[in-house]
């Protein structure tokens, strides 16, 4: 703290103007380490596999089998054990999967930093930063490392995460005194993990990952941010429960065993084994593998999920608040009209390519010889801190050079570059004659930006451009007949008319401004930006998404709303949200001042049929999401910038944007588009909802098979029945037939009509909509109909247990594998097509190949106590089987009501 700048950068050898080279870093990083902080314990793998052997009714299991072994029944025990121990490498590694992908998500979403490397600003990953790195810093950065500034410009850094103050620290590049000094007075620094709310900054790296002031306090605030989502957690409540229940069922199930005279003993086991496999152990763990596989499906589709809760509330999301600019558009601008000195005109070549002319009436107009023109382009790429590069690139068969154009920095100050170099007008040209003493950065908050620059003879210039309308207001004078003249409300209703027609061709615009300044810097934005002289306006076209259009589409057969909130004009915005379908006949549109003006029960009475949000600030964002949530909704809204992180964080689904987005937008978010399109967060939505039906499938899946497994062996027992199940039938049941097709269905397609219903309501149950129905009666004739199976079996030969069991075990494992398709459908079975999810095909038959197996493998008939099935007998166990289903199947299907509950 107490060094300047030389002593910093001697120490650390790095050169300002260069930053490191490649090899000093690679060595640095070797013997520094990665910058992060490390992760808290984690469980180890074994500890996880041994976990699964701590649940209380697996304990009871293994012990009771213990006492089978004593008692000498040691196939049944060896079977027993091996199953159990199945079980637990099942669970495992469903756990161990759902962990990894939990982690592979968390580095999705890693932090970048830009950092000067062999004179060159580059973007690279944070955790490769090394001390002694010169890295830069903006309004909306996280700091990635701990920093010495050696420049700061206006900047403002938010260290609450550190300090817990949250009032943003001013900080300063100049020498500070050293000793003890708090954190928070560390003016000269920068603090990993704090955010650059306002201004610009250089530091020099002093410190990475553990050696951070954050590394140092890492162990305390190791906030293992849960990332359990509110179905988990209603899941875990649920599995409590159905523990009592089962556990109650089996001991009623027991005792009725006892009473009807069974042995104690097998009476006991087979109680144990049922509650083993009534108890959904297994549920959580797959709750978690299908939102962890789903999550990866949004990956894919360019979706980045940071809090896993949202993936539930993706699917009740009722209404989308999105930024035009970058998200419903392009965000390839391409300035195609100017306007100045009364004149209007256009300019021709496309993209950012720097070809083209300007025109005026037909005739071409050089800015070399039109001091308006010139003045605005002046303006334009002066007031402007993009980058225009040009990329050569050898292709084809000749290896001739092409040549291609990128916009390094803000694509409407890109534009502008390109639009100046038409005209000859380049940064690096200008800046030779120019260089810039002071900036005022742009915030969409005030909607504009200035610059002073200073001409080598001593003349200096006040620059400024931003939204017509807020710097028409800081004009006094105008650039009129090649003199400049005072603006009269003549001339101010001139400019604002034209400003109108440009806006209402869907054109993006900008004004712009300029003084002579004499004096001293000025201090404030306020003191600079006034008695301007207004130069002229460019208009520039930032082309719809394609694809949105179709996206919005699909989003109003979904039953959500789209609105737009943009920071640009009315008119402009208006154009742009007709063209894609957003504004309807009856919509409504909103401008910031009026929204302003709005008391907040006038607000709350507008807002279900406001479409457009046009020159809004961030602030109003937050209004807009806490009104449309008063009204019951389940907002998501984008933001991009740093006054957009409060209305994100208060959205139900805070999505942040991957190339444009600040840090800061991006850390408050639960979603991030990969891509910045709108399109995106239809998609996710969609696989939202997918992700939940699937929970619910399997959930139907799992409870009405528990439901069948108890009512057999409670119905037998009451009836004073044999056991028509044994453990290990029981046990073979819960792994096989409970586990694969369960984990199927969890990657189970979208139903053709995911996007065609209205949102879900977020405070519904997960047996809402026909679950509960489902579970209910196929759990009910599941059981009836393999107690039927075993009852005709019995009857026929009393003599033949076994014969009857085996029956009674096929028709249940059978009866399971063909309800699971039932599952796949809010309908009925017969909706859809039964190949159409392959893992579930393959798990169904893998299972049945598995019951043939210990039905027809002498080896193991004796271990499953089973015995070969006849032609005859396969026709029993198969029509019991299939009744279940078919039968609520035609239920479902010939009752309306029925039907409309589960649309
Ligand atoms: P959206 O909110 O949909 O992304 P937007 O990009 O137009 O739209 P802002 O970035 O808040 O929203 O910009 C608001 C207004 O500020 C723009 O309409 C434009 O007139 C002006 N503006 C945008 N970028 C700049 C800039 N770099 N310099 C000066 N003024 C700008």
């Amino acid at each position: 703290m107490d060094w300047d700048t030389e002593q910093v950068t001697s120490y650390f050898g790095v050169d300002p103007a260069e930053g490191l080279n490649e090899a000093q870093a690679a060595e640095r990083l070797r013997k520094t380490g990665a910058n992060q902080l490390s992760e808290g314990a984690k469980l180890s793998p074994m500890a996880l596999l041994l976990n699964q052997f701590k649940d209380f009714m697996v304990l009871v299991l293994l012990a009771a089998t213990l006492v089978s072994g004593l008692l000498g029944e040691y196939t049944d025990a060896i079977a027993i054990i091996a199953i159990v121990v199945l079980n637990a490498i099942l669970g495992f590694v469903q756990e161990f999967r759902a962990e990894k992908s939990l982690s592979a998500l968390k580095k999705l979403s890693a932090p970048t930093a830009r950092v000067k490397r062999s004179g060159r600003w580059i973007r690279i990953p944070a955790a490769d930063l090394v001390p002694g790195d010169m890295i830069s810093l903006e309004s909306g950065d996280r700091v990635p490392a701990d920093l010495r500034l050696i420049q700061a410009e206006n900047l403002y850094i938010e260290e609450s995460a550190l300090t817990g103050e949250s009032v943003p620290v001013n900080k300063t590049d100049a020498k500070l005194p050293g000793g003890e000094v708090p954190l928070g007075d560390r003016k000269n620094m920068g603090f990993l993990g704090t955010m650059a709310v306002r201004g610009t900054g250089t530091g020099i790296v002093v410190a990475t990952g553990m050696n951070t002031e954050m590394g140092r306090i890492a162990h305390l605030i190791q906030t293992t941010e849960t990332m359990q989502t509110p179905l988990q957690r209603r899941l875990e409540q649920l599995g409590k429960i159905l523990i009592g229940v089962s556990l109650f069922l089996t001991a009623v199930v027991v005792l009725t065993g006892i009473i009807h005279g069974h042995e104690a003993y097998k009476m006991f086991l087979a109680g144990v084994s049922l509650a083993v496999a009534a108890i959904p152990e297994g549920l959580p763990a797959i709750v978690t593998i299908a939102l962890a596989l789903g999550v990866q499906r949004m990956i894919k589709r360019r979706a980045i999920v940071r809090k896993l809760p949202s993936v539930e509330t993706l699917g009740c999301a009722s209404v989308i608040g999105s930024d035009k600019t970058g998200t419903l558009t392009q965000n390839k601008m391409t300035v195609t009209h100017l306007w100045t000195d009364g004149r209007r005109m256009e300019v021709s070549g496309s993209g950012y390519r720097p070809e083209g002319d300007f025109h005026c009436d037909g005739r071409k107009v050089t800015p070399g010889k039109d001091h308006a023109l010139k003045q605005l382009l002046e303006i334009a790429v002066l007031c402007n801190n993009a980058a225009l590069i040009r990329e050569e690139e050898r292709e084809g068969l000749l290896r001739r050079k092409q040549e291609s154009w990128r916009v390094d920095g803000d694509p409407t100050e890109g534009a502008l570059l390109v639009a100046g170099a038409k005209g000859d007008m380049t940064s690096q040209g200008l800046n030779r004659i120019w260089s810039r003493v002071k900036e005022f950065p742009f915030d969409s908050e005030r909607k504009m930006m200035s610059v002073l620059v200073e001409k080598k003879g001593g003349k200096r210039m006040l620059l400024a451009k931003g939204a017509p309308d807020v710097l028409l207001n800081k004009c006094t004078h105008i650039l009129h007949q090649g003199r400049t003249v005072p603006l009269t409300d003549a001339l101010r209703s001139q400019v604002s008319r034209v400003n109108e027609k440009l806006a209402s061709m869907a054109l993006r615009n900008l004004a712009f401004a300029c003084r002579e300044w004499s004096g001293t810097e000025p201090a404030s934005e306020a003191a600079a930006e006034r008695n301007l002289v207004f130069v002229g306006l460019a208009g520039m076209i930032d082309p719809p998404r394609e694809e949105v259009r179709d996206a919005i589409r699909t989003c109003r057969r979904a039953g959500i709303k789209t609105v737009m909130i943009t920071g640009d004009h009315q008119t402009t915005a208006v154009a742009i949200a007709r063209q894609l379908g957003i504004l309807t006949g009856s919509g409504l549109t909103v401008n910031g001042s009026e929204l302003q003006q709005m008391s907040d029960t006038q607000f709350q009475k507008k807002v279900n049929h406001i479409d457009v949000y046009a020159r809004v600030s961030p602030e109003h964002k937050l209004r807009i999401v806490k009104a449309l949530q008063k009204e019951g909704h389940v907002a998501a809204m984008t933001g991009d910038g740093v006054n957009d992180a409060p209305a994100i964080k208060a959205a139900d689904i805070g999505i942040a944007m991957g190339i444009t987005g600040t840090d800061v937008s991006k850390e408050a978010s639960s979603l991030v588009l990969a891509d910045d399109n709108f399109t995106t967060i239809v998609s996710a939505i969609e696989e939202g909802r997918n992700i939940y039906d699937n929970i619910r499938k399997f959930i139907s899946y799992l409870l009405a098979s528990n439901v069948g497994e108890i009512l057999v062996m409670f119905l037998a027992m009451l009836a004073g029945m044999p056991l028509p199940l044994v453990p290990i039938q029981i046990l073979w049941v819960n792994l096989v037939t409970d586990g694969l097709p369960a984990m199927a269905l969890g990657v189970d397609p979208a139903e053709e009509d995911t996007m065609d219903r209205p949102p879900r309501d977020s405070r519904e149950s997960i047996f809402a909509r026909g679950v509960g129905w489902k579970i209910l009666t196929r759990g009910l004739l599941i059981g009836f109909c393999t107690l039927g199976a075993f009852w005709v079996a019995y009857a026929e030969a009393p003599d033949d247990l076994v014969r009857a069991q085996t029956i009674a075990f096929s028709t249940l494992v059978l009866a399971q594998l063909i309800y699971v398709f039932d599952c796949r459908s809010r309908q009925s079975v017969f909706h859809r097509n039964p190949l159409s999810n392959k893992p579930l095909v393959l798990a169904v038959f893998s299972s049945a190949l598995l019951l043939l197996a210990v039905m027809y493998y002498p080896p193991l008939q004796p271990i499953f106590h089973t015995v070969s099935l006849g032609f005859r007998e396969w026709i029993l166990v198969v029509s019991a089987a299939s009744l279940p289903t078919l039968l609520a199947g035609m239920i479902d299907l010939f009752r309306p009501a029925r039907r409309l509950a589960h649309g």
